[in-house]
């Protein structure tokens, strides 16, 4: 990695172009160091134009993650947060997995993802300035065992934030996805640590769509959009409301369990009382229609066999058209 890489993303971030010979100046190194740096930035999968007497400039303007604007956004509550941006990490879940011993409430984001994780080992696709991506580690009294419904209150977090910039068409989809206009805008992705008697953490991974370029969103396997779709919205102010939210939503869940918000999220449930297929790890699929969740987060679908009970674990839901 060469370090000049995000210092002259920054630069190029206006979406202007930058000749090697200023950026050369501006950063007191030779031109061959600014070529390092953008080819290390191609490597990472971001498309810069390089034109001969004009220099570098990327597709389109950005806007990159800011610490201190983050913090402004997160309101009186940023005392709560350790928050970290980093530029390039392979996934911000896996870092703070590693990482036993970062306090409670650190939240790491990231300019860059080189290996973004969904569930189940499947890939989390984001872009930078186009993604905002990032992971919380929340500690709680209780053992993991006790967690359960704990995806489904981030959800909540989420689609509160959301609607903080008049975002109103979100859903949520079960477990932890959100949805617009059918389609994922966002992803949920919960690693526990600790016992099952407790104390327990949770690294709470989240990805969302700001703005993808089509064929990005397009190369997805199943539909997927973009906040820019709906609203532009800064990133950092986003992340300040999530996280705000987040504070709210996951000192709830400590103390009443998901029951505490299930009204709430049932308001913003995708699938309500509707068909639906259940896809179960041994490949086999279950049809019914959707009534609801239990206290405790488990999806209960009535189907030919009765009410079922379905735990998030391995069990994908889709809708029947
Ligand atoms: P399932 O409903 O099958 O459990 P999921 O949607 O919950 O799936 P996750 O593990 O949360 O799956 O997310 C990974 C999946 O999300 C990928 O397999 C891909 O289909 C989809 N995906 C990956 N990147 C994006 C993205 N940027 N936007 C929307 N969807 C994406």
């Amino acid at each position: 990695m060469t370090t000049l890489t995000f210092p002259v993303l920054q630069v190029l971030a206006d979406g202007k172009f930058h000749s090697g010979e200023a950026l050369a100046q501006h950063f007191k190194v030779t031109r061959a160091t600014i070529w390092n740096a953008v080819q290390h930035a191609e490597n990472l999968g971001i498309e810069i134009f390089s034109v001969r007497g004009r220099g570098y400039k990327l597709p389109l303007a950005i806007n990159l993650l800011d610490k201190n604007a983050v913090l402004k956004a997160i309101g009186e509550q940023r005392a709560w947060f350790a928050l970290e941006v980093l530029d390039e990490v392979d996934s911000t879940n896996t870092y703070l997995m590693q990482n036993k011993h970062a306090a409670h409430a650190t939240c790491v984001a990231a300019h860059v993802q080189t290996n973004g994780k969904g569930r189940r080992g499947r890939t989390w696709v984001s872009q930078l300035g186009a993604s905002l991506t990032f992971s919380l580690l929340w500690r709680f009294q209780c053992g993991a065992a006790a967690l359960s419904g704990l995806s489904l209150c981030v959800g909540v977090a989420l689609i509160r934030a959301l609607r903080d910039f008049d975002v109103n068409t979100a859903q949520l989809k079960w477990p932890n996805d959100v949805l617009v206009e059918g389609k994922k805008l966002a992803g949920i992705l919960i690693e526990l640590q600790g016992d099952l008697e407790g104390p327990s953490a949770a690294v709470i991974g989240v990805g969302i769509n700001l703005n993808l370029p089509k064929n990005v969103l397009e190369s997805i396997d199943q539909p997927a959009i973009d906040l820019a779709s709906v609203k532009v919205i800064d990133q950092n102010a986003l992340l300040g409301a999530i996280l705000k939210h987040m504070a709210d939503v996951l000192s709830g869940f400590e103390t009443n369990g998901f029951v505490g918000l299930r009204d709430e999220w049932l308001r913003y449930h995708a699938y309500e009382n509707k068909p639906v297929r259940m896809l179960l790890p041994n490949g086999t699929d279950v049809q019914g229609v959707v009534k609801g969740v239990a206290e405790d987060g488990i999806l209960l679908v009535e189907t030919a066999l009765g009410l079922q009970r379905f735990s998030a674990g391995e069990i994908s839901l889709r809708g029947v058209e």
